[in-house]
C-alpha cells in the first residue's frame, strides 16, 4: 500500500509508528513542517507561488486570486433545472460537439481550470446577450456572462503566469 502525505511526512519527521498518535502526533508533524518551510525559505529554497507554479504549470493549472475564489463561490448555484438549456437545440447540434448546453457548462465543463479550453469553446457559441437573457430564466439568476468571462480569462493563462 502506498504510504499516505502524511505518514511520509511522519517518516521524515523520524516518527516510529505506535509512539506518537493523535494531538501529539499531528503537532510533531505541524512542527516539522513548519521547520521545514523556514529552512527552505532561509535557504533560498523555492516555496509558495513560485513552487506552485514550477508544479502546476505542465498542466496549466493556474492559481486562483482571491477575487476569483470569491467568483467561484458564485458559480455553485446551479440547481440543474435545466431551464438554461431551453431553445439551445439548434446550437448544440450546429457546435459539432464543442457546445454541450448551457447547464453542461455550468455543471461540469467549468469544474477543472485544466479543461477550460474546452469549455471557453462551448460558451463561443452563445452570444453574451443571449446569456444575458438566460439569466431572467434562471430561478438562481446564474451568472452565466461571468462565468463565461472567468472560463475565457482562465483558459488564456498558460500556468506559469505569475500574475494569475
Ligand atoms: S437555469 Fe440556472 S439553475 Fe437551471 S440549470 Fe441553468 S444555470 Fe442551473
Amino acid at each position: 500500500m502506498k504510504p499516505s502525505t502524511a505518514m511520509r511526512a511522519a517518516g521524515e519527521a523520524g516518527y516510529a509508528p505506535g509512539v506518537l498518535s493523535g494531538r501529539p502526533l499531528a503537532f510533531v508533524l505541524l512542527a516539522w513542517s513548519l521547520l521545514r518551510i523556514i529552512v527552505k525559505t532561509l535557504t533560498g529554497r523555492v516555496t509558495g507561488l513560485v513552487q506552485f507554479h514550477r508544479n502546476y504549470a505542465a498542466e496549466r493549472l493556474a492559481p486562483i486570486s482571491k477575487d476569483e475564489r470569491l467568483a467561484l463561490a458564485q458559480f455553485s448555484s446551479c440547481i440543474a433545472c435545466g431551464r438554461c438549456d431551453v431553445g439551445e437545440a439548434n446550437r448544440i447540434s450546429q457546435s459539432n460537439g464543442e457546445y454541450p448546453g448551457l447547464m453542461q457548462l455550468v455543471l461540469a465543463s467549468t469544474r477543472n481550470i485544466p479543461d477550460y479550453d474546452a469549455a471557453a469553446r462551448g460558451f463561443a457559441h452563445v452570444p453574451d446577450e443571449e446569456l444575458d437573457r438566460k439569466v431572467i430564466r434562471c430561478p438562481v439568476r446564474f451568472p452565466f456572462a461571468q462565468l463565461a468571462s472567468f472560463v475565457r480569462k482562465k483558459s488564456s493563462q498558460d500556468g506559469s503566469d505569475h500574475n494569475a
